[in-house]
């Protein structure tokens, strides 16, 4: 015989309630992860985008406003009258010191030029005349303008090398045009780089990364590091992608992010250049200390699965013993239901033994049912005839058979009254050890003393296997009037002893019939 039984497996259904726990746990735990690592990702691309952004309005597009501003007023007076003529051809000493005043209100810019259109100069601070400044023609450099280029706007030159410091440099420059439309001369700013470039300096980055200011070329026009100026520092191909007005573009051959802000006016873009491992960095610390949070629970769920499995065990074993032994009391708290499912079930058992209504020996109801039939007939006020039957001589059949004899007997006078009650739906009983009793109900009280005279026949008549054997009963008969059940009793007994008075094997009623 198969002794394990699947059904009754605690570790299967634990087993399979444990993995399906903790694979849905290290499914949210990895989604956990991978949302947590994903949004913070993006935070700090937020982060490094705003930061991107403040640096180009706040600090480069403010200088280059201001610079634009002075430069248009200063283009406005110089267009005025003879202004620019006289500022250039005039007393040269009055001319520079009004540049000169001009270029203390600009601490980007290096110098100032200003330009007729012919070609005649001025520059503050004023050049040492001699070969190179000789030589120089104010209309071959890139800021001059020349009639056919003129607009109203202000312009930034590309990178060129300047021509008395020859250092690369940028200009910003202006044509002076009169009221009534004619190019009067150039103004031009020469930027000064390097001091605009310390600015960036004083700028405090959000993560570890670099940001400088390049021109559509990819060269620096401002950078921290002022020796890296006019450097390349940005590829065509990258610098084709920044196509927005701000955003970010990905550099997967190095592995960077590129956050930039593009200028209209300079060509310029600011650009934040952050490494791809500097924010993974970042985002794994914290994704780290999430991922121990979840690695712990796990360690704990499967801790506390062990521990299932085991207790798990211990119930059924303590089931086991309970049933066995009836002893419930060591049996742990959890089990405090089932203990008292297995006291109220053993008292069920009791109470169906108690309960059971038939005496094993005659197989008639036993004294408890007559008891309990009786009371039920007389609370219903159902009116009714008790026989009580007392076997005659039955001390001498066991004296001389011997007691499993007169228990054969006894079962065999019961069968006889069972055979004549039973059809007709009359209950027998064993009232005591040889004496039973027999109630009739309503309908069948007038024939009570006809069915007890058929038994009493039958049983006087019976032939018995032992020699000389004869067996007869003596009976007392009556009707309920509604007396208490013990006065009908001793009425019906007091027949009873009537009978045996004269002579047994017969049936008398009561007085009362
Ligand atoms: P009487 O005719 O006056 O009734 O005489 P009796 O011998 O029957 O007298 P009594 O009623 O006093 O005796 C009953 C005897 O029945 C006593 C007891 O030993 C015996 N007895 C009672 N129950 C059983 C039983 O279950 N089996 C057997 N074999 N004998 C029983
Ligand atoms: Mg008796
Ligand atoms: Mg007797």
């Amino acid at each position: 015989m198969k002794i394990h039984n699947r059904q009754l497996s605690f570790t299967a259904p634990i087993l399979v309630s444990f993995i399906g726990i903790f694979t849905g746990f290290v499914m949210i735990a990895i989604l956990v992860i991978i949302s947590q690592h994903k949004e913070m990702l993006e935070q700090y691309q937020d982060i490094n985008r705003n930061f991107t952004h403040n640096l180009a309005v706040n600090h480069t597009q403010s200088i280059l406003r201001e610079n634009d501003y002075i430069l248009s007023r200063a283009a406005l007076f110089l267009a005025q009258g003879n202004n620019l003529d006289e500022t250039v051809n005039g007393d040269r000493e009055q001319g520079l010191q009004l540049m000169m005043k001009l270029l203390a209100l600009m601490p980007t810019v290096s110098s100032i030029s200003l330009a007729d259109s012919q070609g005649r100069y001025l520059r503050a601070p004023q050049v040492i005349a001699g070969s190179v400044s000789d030589s120089f023609d104010a209309s071959t450099r890139p800021w001059f303008m020349h009639q056919a280029e003129s607009s109203m706007f202000n312009h930034y030159t590309d990178t060129y090398t300047d021509y008395f410091t020859h250092n690369p440099t940028v200009s910003l420059y202006k044509p002076v045009i009169s009221l009534d439309g004619k190019l009067k001369g150039t103004l031009a700013f020469h930027l000064d780089l390097v001091s605009m470039s310390f600015t960036l300096r004083t700028m405090q980055a959000p993560m570890q990364g670099e940001f400088f200011v390049v021109d559509r070329e990819g060269k620096a026009m401002l950078h921290p590091d002022t020796s890296s100026l006019f450097k390349t520092f940005i590829s065509p191909s990258l610098l084709a992608a920044m196509t927005g007005g701000e955003g970010s573009v990905y550099d997967e051959k190095n592995a960077t992010w590129y956050y930039y802000y593009a200028f209209t006016n300079p060509d310029w873009l600011a650009i934040y250049k952050v490494h791809d491992s500097t924010l993974n960095n970042l985002t794994r610390h914290a994704t780290m200390i999430v991922g121990w949070g979840f690695g712990t629970a796990a360690v704990v769920i499967i801790l506390f699965g062990l521990y299932l499995r085991h207790a798990s065990r211990t119930v059924l074993i303590n089931i086991i013993n309970a049933i066995n032994t009836g002893d419930v009391k060591r049996a742990p708290k959890l089990e405090a239901m089932l203990s008292k499912a297995i006291k109220s079930n053993k008292e069920r058992e009791l109470s169906w033994v108690r309960q059971a209504t038939i005496d094993a020996l005659t197989n008639c109801k036993n004294r408890r049912a007559f008891d309990a039939d009786i009371a039920a007939l007389m609370n219903d006020h159902q009116p009714f005839a008790l026989a009580l039957v007392d076997i005659d001589n039955f001390k001498s059949i066991n004296d001389t058979w011997g007691h499993l004899s007169g228990d054969i007997v006894l079962r065999n006078v019961a069968r006889e009254g069972l055979k004549v009650m039973q059809p007709h739906g009359i209950s027998l009983y064993r009232y005591g050890g040889e004496e039973f009793a027999v109630i009739f109900p309503e309908t069948h009280i007038e024939n009570s003393q006809d069915y007890l005279e058929e038994w009493r026949s039958n049983v006087a008549n019976r032939g018995w296997r032992e020699d000389g054997l004869v067996v007869t009963f003596s009976a007392g008969l009556g009707e309920w009037h509604m007396e208490p059940l013990e006065q009908l009793v001793t009425g019906v007994d007091e027949a009873l002893y009537q009978a045996k008075q004269q002579g047994k094997n017969r049936i008398l009623l009561t007085n009362a019939n």
